[in-house]
């Protein structure tokens, strides 16, 4: 698992970006999200979890359809390797 970078193609915004499943995503900011002008311009508070750009949210989805963003898979054990009580 690890984080891989991505700008946004709409406004260059560096990001580090995780995916674990298609649900699943994790962007870490490598820069101010003011920087994103689709994010300033939407006005939200500093730290709002809602805050993205759309145009990122674009490239993230283009970036995984195009195999140069893979998903990162959480091994879950299952059957016979699951931990016992006792
Ligand atoms: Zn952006």
């Amino acid at each position: 698992m690890t984080m891989q970078a991505l700008s946004c193609e709409k406004c260059g915004v560096g990001v580090l970006v995780e995916k674990f499943s298609p649900a699943h995503t994790s962007i870490q900011w490598e820069s101010d999200t003011s920087e994103c002008p689709l994010i300033s311009r939407s006005g939200s508070a500093p730290g709002d979890h809602g805050r993205e750009c759309s145009a990122l949210r674009g490239s993230i989805d283009r970036a995984v359809a195009q195999r140069v963003l893979t998903e990162s898979h959480i091994e879950l054990p299952v059957g016979q390797k699951l931990p016992r009580l006792h």
